[in-house]
């Protein structure tokens, strides 16, 4: 028998498939969307262009000024550029920040989103939105950010670097592992995440092996869209707000970081949440949830210390005040002391102890 729970089903509408690019024209003409501008950032110029030329007519210019963490200065440049050319809607080809750029353009203009990632961020199935402005970076919650239609073309992920696809899987399996402990998680959200992490645990050491494995990137892409699924339907907890506040005041990478403290941050909610662990476990085919992903890691060879992501050792004082500052849903108390041990084995890359209270 089920506690009770409430769902809300809010998703656009989703087109999956290798070469399912292809599909983008008529999906905007069902749209209605008939002068569009493609996001991207200089990195990717060459796919915007590609797809800019698949539109013909329908596209009203190229956009390549997406970064990390949507400056605000980025985004306003953005929506004057989309009013001087009349667009009546964007296309965001690329990861989490050219998908965040279009969330700016939404979040003031209205305007509809088409997304096409290019990486397992998930970005594009939520309706958060983040926005910098010196230095700081403001998040926010408004559904008519949300992309109206997402093209899951596992295509587009092939040249996406096989460092940057690991942890940017390590960055989705977050979201997954973070939904099944969630206050406002629910049954269909934790299908969701156990399947999400499952598939992606299938698919990245393939994706070592073979960038280029059609299979694998396919899976990939399937377990980010889950995966993504649940970050727009379900609150997080201290993982991602250690994220957030590494990435931001700190600067680190964000995928990166996400891989380091993910199976610190499981830990540290081991006890108070078994039943999560044990799905996240399973999902990994390995007994303890928080090991596992710790053993998955060192598997996959990404990154798994802070301290060579760039943090600097006297910044753990303030990551951990920083991060007990404010109330946010968790299953373990926020602690301090612990939060800042936390950090330690982070930075030092300790394997971390489920639970991490004297047991
Ligand atoms: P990203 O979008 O910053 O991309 C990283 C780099 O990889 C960029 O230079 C990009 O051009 C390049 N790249 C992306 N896809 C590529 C491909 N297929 N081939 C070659 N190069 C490629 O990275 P990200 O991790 O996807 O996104 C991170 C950002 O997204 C952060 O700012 C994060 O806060 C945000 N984010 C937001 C949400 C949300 O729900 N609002 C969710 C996840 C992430």
């Amino acid at each position: 028998m089920q506690q009770s729970f409430v769902h809300e089903a809010r998703s656009g509408r989703v087109v999956f498939g290798a070469g399912s690019r292809r599909q983008l024209p008529e999906e905007l003409a069902a749209s209605g969307l008939r002068r569009v501008v493609v996001l991207t950032t200089p990195g990717q110029r060459a796919l915007g262009d590609d797809v800019a030329a698949m539109l013909g007519d329908r596209c009203a210019g190229v956009y390549d000024q997406a970064v990390m963490h949507v400056p605000i200065d980025t985004a306003r440049k953005a929506i004057d550029a989309l009013r001087t050319l009349g667009a009546d809607g964007c296309v965001a080809v690329g990861g989490g920040s050219t998908i965040g750029l279009g969330k700016a353009i939404a979040l003031e203009s209205s305007l509809p989103i088409v997304a096409l990632p290019t990486t397992y961020a998930g970005s594009e199935m939520t309706p958060l939105y983040g926005l910098t402005d010196g230095g700081i970076k403001r998040t926010g919650r408004d559904w008519k950010v949300m992309p109206r239609t997402v093209i899951y073309d596992p295509e587009l992920t092939y040249d996406l670097p096989v460092g940057l696809s690991l942890t940017s899987g390590m960055n989705a399996i977050a979201h997954a592992a973070e939904g099944l402990y969630a206050p406002n998680g629910n049954p269909i959200v934790s299908l969701m995440a156990e399947e999400g992490i499952r598939a992606l645990a299938s698919a990245l050491p393939r994706i070592k092996a073979s960038a280029h494995d059609a299979a694998a990137r396919s899976e990939a892409l399937y377990g980010a869209w889950l995966c993504g699924s649940v970050l727009g339907n379900a609150q997080m907890g201290i993982h991602h707000k250690l994220c957030h506040i590494l990435g931001g005041s700190f600067n680190l990478p964000h995928a990166e970081v996400h891989t380091v403290i993910l199976p610190h941050a499981l830990a540290y909610n081991a006890a108070h949440a078994g039943a999560a662990m044990s799905r996240v476990g399973r999902a990994l085919g390995h007994a303890n949830g928080p090991r596992g992903l710790y053993a998955f890691a060192r598997q996959l060879g990404v990154p798994m210390r802070l301290s060579e992501l760039g943090m600097p050792a006297d910044g753990l004082d303030r990551a951990a005040d920083l991060v007990v500052e404010s109330p946010y849903p968790n299953p373990r108390p926020i602690e301090r002391d612990a939060v800042r041990q936390l950090l330690q084995h982070a930075f030092d890359g300790t394997a971390p102890i489920p639970g991490e209270t004297p047991c």
